[in-house]
């Protein structure tokens, strides 16, 4: 099988050199450039492609790698509300993705965001450069003794609630379906999560449901100086309703891996370019703000067993026994 990946990165190819030669029968060509309607046309004489979560695999992206003929889209990645899957079915071709890859990357990232963002890391890394030692403005607090709110339960809600249980923090959670694993936190209704928590991390899918989950309404039911973190999609939150949270002093600290309109963003070096939108300069105006551009998943355990699904999953393709979990419909 002829596999071509887009939008690849050195960490992308490292990690699928390192163990490409464990499949003999799967040739990879790597291309820079991500997919669009144009650049579907290199798929020509390919079976199948792979993209990213930032890859735009819309309806006509599709139609256009099945003229190709494409027959299986490999998303390197848990995600796929970036895919059409109707379009997909329509067109025959098959989507398949690495649905848990390392969760502990993802919430240990939370986490990392979380104290960067209480600690003001982002801000002393800059001071001390700068041979201002000054400690004014770097309070944080103990997370010791505190609530963290875990939003989702899934795999990397529940990596988050076993750290912040290891910080001594007590968990509660909102979910729809309790996670038998977690004996030590306390399932309670939104409202409660909200109100009570010091600490709220966001591990839900986006869907119709959590669109805007965290808006004006659901930020007026926080505590007063909370620590919000989101790892898991920038719509979760509607970002005018945050900044308008934090003008208000509402938040201690807030950590974001993923914002709104951050898709131009991701995964590129613009610091030559002037930016479109204002939203990821008036969010990195506060100081008490702290953005990642969507690394939670980058360590190395985690680059290693995303590459090792994807070839097992077009293995399995090639062989027709595909793993129904790793199938997306
Ligand atoms: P998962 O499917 O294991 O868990 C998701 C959980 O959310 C489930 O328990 C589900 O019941 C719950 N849920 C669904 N709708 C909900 C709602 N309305 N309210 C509360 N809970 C709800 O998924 P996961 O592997 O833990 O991943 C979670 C999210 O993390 C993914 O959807 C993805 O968006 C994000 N993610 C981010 C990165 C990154 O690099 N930042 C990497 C991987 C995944």
């Amino acid at each position: 099988m002829n596999i071509l990946m887009y939008d690849t990165k050195k960490y992308d190819k490292d990690s699928f050199d390192a163990i490409k030669d464990q499949y003999p029968d799967l040739n990879i060509d790597y291309v820079k450039t991500d997919l669009s309607e144009r650049t579907a046309r290199l798929a020509n004489g390919y079976e199948a492609i792979c993209a990213f979560v930032s890859s735009d695999v819309s309806g006509p992206v599709i139609r256009a790698l099945n003229e190709a003929g494409v027959k299986l889209i490999l998303m390197r990645c848990a995600g796929f509300n970036n895919v059409d899957l109707r379009a997909a079915e329509e067109c025959g071709i098959a989507v398949m993705r690495v649905p848990g890859y390392s969760p502990e990357a993802v919430a240990e990232h939370a986490m990392a965001l979380a104290m960067a963002a209480n600690r003001k890391l982002h801000k002393s890394y800059i001071k001390v450069r700068e041979n201002n030692f000054s400690l004014v403005g770097l309070t944080g607090m103990n997370f010791h003794g505190k609530t963290a709110g875990i939003i989702g339960t899934g795999k990397i809600g529940a990596a988050m609630a076993r750290i912040c249980q290891g910080f001594g923090m007590r968990v509660i959670a909102y979910d729809m379906y309790r996670n038998p694993d977690l004996d030590f936190v306390t399932y309670v209704d939104m409202e409660e999560l909200l109100s009570e928590s010091d600490l709220i991390s966001l591990h839900c899918p986006l869907t119709d449901d959590t669109y805007h989950l965290i808006n004006e309404k659901t930020i007026a039911k926080m505590k007063d100086h909370v620590i919000l973190v989101n790892t898991s999609r920038g719509a979760l939150i509607k970002t005018d309703d945050l900044i308008a949270g934090i003008r208000s002093r509402k938040f201690f600290g807030v950590g974001l891996d993923v914002y709104e309109e951050e898709t131009p963003n991701v995964f590129e070096n613009r610091e030559d370019d002037i930016l479109e939108t204002s939203v990821t300069a008036r969010l990195l105006s506060f100081p008490n703000v702290i953005v990642t551009s969507h690394q939670g998943f980058l360590t190395e355990e985690a680059l290693e067993a995303i590459s090792r699904t994807t070839l097992d999953n077009a293995s399995d393709f090639e062989n027709g026994s595909v793993n129904k979990g790793n199938i997306v419909k």
